[in-house]
This record gives structure tokens, C-alpha cells and sequence, in this order.
């Protein structure tokens, strides 16, 4: 068992420096693979912590904005070199904290490199538009002005690309940030703070500190000289976020749950489905917002479908995620772990069929990880709870419909609508799907999980604040616009 005193110690980084919080206080990050495993300590910060990492940011706003998109892009470049020479060490980081496999971690590392190059050639595209005026000595246009300083609090599924993909933009448009990571995967962010801190970032341009949400994420939502707060993670969290943010006039931004569908048509190619399935569903132990958890089969091939996926699910290799041989990693904590059985009681409770898993994975010395069988229910009506709310864990609800329609109306009814996916090879049925469901992204013949960085992300329904990130969208959230009227 690893001792405390042989565990590294990450501290804020506030004002260009890296400073322990103002109570003194650390808590333990730890292996999901193996909870005696302390990955790091980590600062318990306060509000004071928050105060003074806004009051840099804000200082350090005038400088920043001022400079050009192009000398800006150049420190994203710095950080991405920085983070490409690093990127074992991240990936193993990610992996060890919140247990995703390693080829995931390291996936996930490559695609924040490449999100902070593209944020960089951003800074060199067009902010604006030349609107003709009524009057013709003038001149109109459009300019794009940064919000000022940016709070970034994020989740700890995607702890590498969210926050960049927040925090990028957010830079590149002249915005200064401070960011609360998810605790579960602070020293994850912590490397990445590293990264930048290498790249020779001006002094309070970026800031982080740590701490749990309640305390160190309200002080950050309720700051005043915050001006715009981009948020990933729970419904119940962001709706306490935006509530708090309108009601001082802040601007805000939330991503949010998703309770995602695929339809398998009678006409689907059932091996590519149920690729996409097992992939989208179960990738990352089902702790993606876009992971797949509804599964609506036409009723010509259910039961073909459902021998084929189970077959499939036989095959996963449960255990550590720095293992080779592990094709699913653990729960990334023990609430979250509790969570994914309490539905899966839930399940049973409602009388959905348990086709597979449903219990704690215990095998080969993983009772201390956070492991849990990859999990189908079968015989689930839309009505019940694990075909309701977002589970967050690899549980697959298995419903059979008898028409295109009825998967439709369906995988409609529900308060989520982030990502949904079809597998069919007819035209018509995918057309029907792309105009009906009620989603910010569709897939067609693809699983529901993917999510590309020059294209924009987001959700309906409750799954959003209905703005969205990435890509060229991301300038919407990250800038005011400014008309201008110049005669001379
Ligand atoms: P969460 O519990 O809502 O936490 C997200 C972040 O908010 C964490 O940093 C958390 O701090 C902080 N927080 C908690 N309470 C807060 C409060 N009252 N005020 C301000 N900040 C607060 O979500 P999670 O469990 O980390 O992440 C899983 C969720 O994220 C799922 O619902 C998933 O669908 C969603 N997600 C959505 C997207 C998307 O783009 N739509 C992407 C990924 C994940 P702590 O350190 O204390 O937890
Ligand atoms: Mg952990």
C-alpha cells in the first residue's frame, strides 16, 4: 500500500504560481483500480483561493486581449508541444485517476493537442461581417470582443479534452480563465496546467484551483468579476449554475446529460450495429454523456441482434486500464460505482430481464477497484427508470419496436437530447431520422459516441443550455459582439 508521505503533492496555480490552498488542506486522489492507490494530494481550496485567482485573471485581461489572435495562437501552439512531448506521462495520469484504458487516455490526450491547434489557427480567421449602411459615407461592421474572465468548471470523464475544449477557445478570443476541475481528476488537470505554465503563459492569464464543487465551484459561479461561466456535467449541478448566473446577469454556457439512443432497423448490416453498440455503449465504462444506453430494436431482428450482442459482450476483458489486455476499465469512484448498481436494482426492481452482468466484478483481485460487469437488460419498456435517467455506467436497455416510427416517438420520450444513432441502409428511413429526433447530434450507421473538434457539439432538451462548443461554434459562447458605426 502506498504511503502518504511518498505521494507527489499538486498545488493551485494562481497569478503564475503554484500555491497551496489558504486552508491548508489536501485531499486524496485515488486509483479506481485500486483504492489503496493514492495518485496524488490534492489542494481543498476556499473561496479566498477563488478570489484571488479571479483578481489575476482580471488583471491580467487588458494585456491579453490586447495582444493579436496570431501571437495569442502562438502560446496555444506552445501548450500543444508541450503536451505532445508529455503525452505518456498524461495519459498514464489519466488512467491511474479516473481509469479509463490507456489507448483511451492516450486518444483523449492527442485529440486536446489537436483541439489546442485548431483553437490557434483561430486566431486568424474572421471575427466579423461589413454590414452596408443606410448611409453611404459610412462604414458598418461587426467585431467580436472578448467576454473578460471565464470560469471553467468541468467533469471528470473527459478530463483532458473538456476542459480544453472550453479553455482554448476562451483564450484564443482574448478571454482570461479560471478553471475548477472535477476533483476526481484534478492531477489530470494539473498536467495540463503544467503544460501551459511550460508554454511561458502570461502571469494570470490562466489560473486553476481546486476543490470540491459546493465550495470552490459556487465562489467561482458567484464572483462578480466573473463575467461568463462554461459548465460540463449534471443536470442537477448546471441548472443550480445557470439559475445562479442569471440571476447576476453572467453570461453561461451548460453541457449536460444525455440518455442516448440507437435504432437497429430491420434492415440494419447487425454486425456493424453491434459494434456500434457495444463501442458507443460501453467504451469508457459507459461514462461518456454521448455513451449509448438506450438500444430500440425492430422486431424482425431482436432476437438475432440480441444474440449477436451477447456473444459480443461475452468477450470484454474487464480490469486495469494501464493493462494491454483490458478492453474496460473500473467506475472512476465508489459513488459512482453505487450509482451504477442502485440502477441496476432499479432494473431488476421494474422487471426489465437481466440478459447479462448486473453485479460488481470482483475477479482476479479486483475487489479493491471500482469494477462493475458490462450490464443488458432486456424486455425494458420507455417508462422505466433505467430507460428514463442517465445511468452513467455500461448498462444497456434493450426495447423492441415493431416500426421506424415507434423507435422515433420513443427514443423521443425522454427529457435528454444530446446524441442518437440509426442503423439502417435505406434512405428513407434515414431521412425520417435525421428530420425527427430530437438530438444535437446524429449518427447514421455509426455508434452514438463521437464527437468531432471542427464540428459543434451539444444537446437539446435538458441536455444543454442550447448553445454549443467546439469548432466554429465556440466563438458564439466566447465573445460579444460589437457593431460598429464609423463615419469619417
Ligand atoms: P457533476 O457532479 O455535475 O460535476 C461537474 C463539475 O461541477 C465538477 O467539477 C464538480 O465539482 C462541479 N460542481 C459540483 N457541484 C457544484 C456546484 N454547486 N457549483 C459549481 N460547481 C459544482 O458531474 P460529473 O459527475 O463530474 O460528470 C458527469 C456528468 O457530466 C454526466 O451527467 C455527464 O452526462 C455529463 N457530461 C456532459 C458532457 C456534455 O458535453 N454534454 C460531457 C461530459 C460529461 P466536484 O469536483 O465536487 O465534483
Ligand atoms: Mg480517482
Amino acid at each position: 500500500m502506498t504511503t502518504i508521505t511518498q505521494v507527489k503533492k499538486y498545488l493551485n496555480y494562481i497569478n503564475g504560481e503554484w500555491v497551496s490552498s489558504s486552508r491548508g488542506c489536501v485531499e486524496r486522489s485515488i486509483n479506481p483500480a485500486n483504492k489503496n492507490e493514492v495518485v496524488g494530494l490534492i489542494q481543498s481550496s476556499t473561496e479566498e483561493d477563488v478570489n484571488k485567482a479571479v483578481a489575476a485573471a482580471k488583471r491580467a485581461q487588458k494585456k491579453w486581449r490586447s495582444l493579436s489572435g496570431t501571437e495569442r495562437g502562438d502560446f496555444l501552439y506552445k501548450i500543444a508541444n508541450s503536451m505532445e512531448r508529455r503525452l505518456d506521462e498524461i495519459a498514464e495520469t489519466m488512467t491511474k485517476e479516473m481509469g479509463k484504458t490507456l489507448p483511451e487516455a492516450k486518444g483523449e490526450t492527442m485529440r486536446g493537442i489537436s483541439i489546442l491547434r485548431y483553437y490557434a489557427g483561430e486566431g486568424m480567421r474572421k471575427t466579423g461581417d461589413v454590414i452596408p449602411s443606410s448611409d453611404s459615407q459610412a462604414l458598418m461592421f461587426t467585431t467580436r470582443v472578448p467576454l473578460g474572465v471565464v470560469g471553467v468548471i468541468s467533469p471528470w470523464n473527459f478530463p483532458v479534452a473538456i476542459p480544453i475544449w472550453k479553455m482554448a477557445p476562451a483564450l484564443i478570443y482574448g478571454n482570461t480563465v479560471v478553471i475548477k476541475p472535477a476533483q476526481e481528476a484534478a492531477v489530470t488537470a494539473a498536467k495540463i496546467i503544467e503544460c501551459i505554465d511550460e508554454a511561458g503563459i502570461p502571469t494570470g492569464v490562466v489560473n486553476m484551483v481546486t476543490g470540491s464543487g459546493s465550495i470552490v465551484g459556487t465562489a467561482i459561479v458567484n464572483h462578480s468579476d466573473v463575467n461568463g461561466i462554461t459548465f460540463t456535467g449534471s443536470n442537477a449541478t448546471g441548472k443550480k449554475i445557470g439559475q445562479a448566473a442569471l440571476a447576476r446577469g453572467a453570461k453561461y454556457q451548460l453541457e449536460m446529460g444525455g440518455k442516448n439512443p440507437v435504432i437497429i432497423a430491420g434492415d440494419a448490416d447487425l454486425d456493424l450495429a453491434v459494434e456500434g453498440t457495444i463501442s458507443g455503449g460501453l467504451r469508457s465504462t459507459g461514462q461518456k454523456c454521448t455513451a449509448t444506453s438506450r438500444v430500440f430494436v425492430q422486431a424482425d431482428v431482436y432476437d438475432s441482434f440480441k444474440e449477436k450482442l451477447l456473444e459480443r459482450v461475452k468477450e470484454i476483458t474487464i480490469g486495469n486500464g494501464m493493462e494491454s489486455s483490458t478492453w474496460m476499465g473500473p467506475c472512476t469512484s465508489e459513488n459512482q460505482l453505487n450509482t451504477v448498481l442502485s440502477y441496476i436494482e432499479k432494473g431488476k426492481g421494474e422487471g426489465a430481464t437481466l440478459l447479462y452482468g448486473g453485479e460488481r466484478y470482483t475477479a482476479n483481485g479486483a475487489e479493491d477497484g471500482f469494477y462493475v460487469y458490462p450490464t443488458i437488460f432486456d424486455d425494458v419498456t420507455n417508462e422505466m427508470v433505467i430507460a428514463q435517467e442517465e445511468i452513467f455506467g455500461p448498462v444497456l436497455a434493450l426495447i423492441k419496436v415493431n416500426t421506424i416510427e415507434e423507435a422515433l416517438t420513443l427514443a423521443n420520450d425522454v427529457e435528454f437530447g444530446l446524441s442518437a444513432s440509426i442503423y439502417t441502409k435505406d434512405i428513407g428511413t434515414m431521412m425520417s431520422f435525421i428530420n425527427e429526433m430530437d438530438a444535437g447530434l446524429v449518427r447514421i450507421n455509426s455508434e452514438t459516441a463521437g464527437v468531432e473538434l471542427q464540428a459543434p457539439f451539444g444537446g437539446m432538451k435538458q441536455s444543454s443550455s442550447h448553445s454549443r462548443e467546439q469548432g466554429q461554434a465556440a466563438i458564439e459562447f466566447f465573445t460579444a459582439i460589437k457593431t460598429v458605426f464609423v463615419k469619417a
